[in-house]
């Protein structure tokens, strides 16, 4: 997916102010935090949206979502935090690699 902006993160063709790595995933502080905190958790395989998911994709989308609570942590949301995935352009969504948005801290936010 050489025209997909998160692939060229994962690449290091783009730079982006990491929160975590592994094997499967990236997690990086969104470009435009919509709150004090806010981050993205991408898989590095290429997934246009969660409605691309299969069964095949169980144990990345289960990893990605326990890691928001454990990265929450550690970057201060000790209070709690949202979970956003846009799925589709009627969902809102603007770059089709999928992505969970972990948010939170100072005033409550909400995003519709
Ligand atoms: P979506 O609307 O697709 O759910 O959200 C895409 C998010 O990616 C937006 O919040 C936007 O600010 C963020 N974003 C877009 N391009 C970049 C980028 O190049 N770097 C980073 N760190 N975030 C980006
Ligand atoms: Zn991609």
């Amino acid at each position: 997916m050489s025209d997909c902006i998160f692939c060229k993160i994962v690449a290091g063709q783009l730079p982006c102010g990491k929160v975590y790595e592994d094997e499967d995933v990236l997690a990086f502080h969104d470009i435009h935090p919509f709150a004090r905190v806010h981050f993205l958790i991408i898989p590095k395989q290429h997934v246009a949206t969660l409605g691309d998911c299969t069964p095949a994709h169980e144990k990345l989308l289960g990893k990605m979502l326990l890691l928001a609570p454990r990265l929450a942590k550690e970057q201060g949301l000790d209070a709690g935090f949202k979970t956003l995935i846009n799925t589709g352009r009627g969902g809102g969504q603007e770059v089709f690699h999928i992505h969970v948005h972990v948010f939170g801290g100072g005033d409550p936010v909400s995003r519709s």
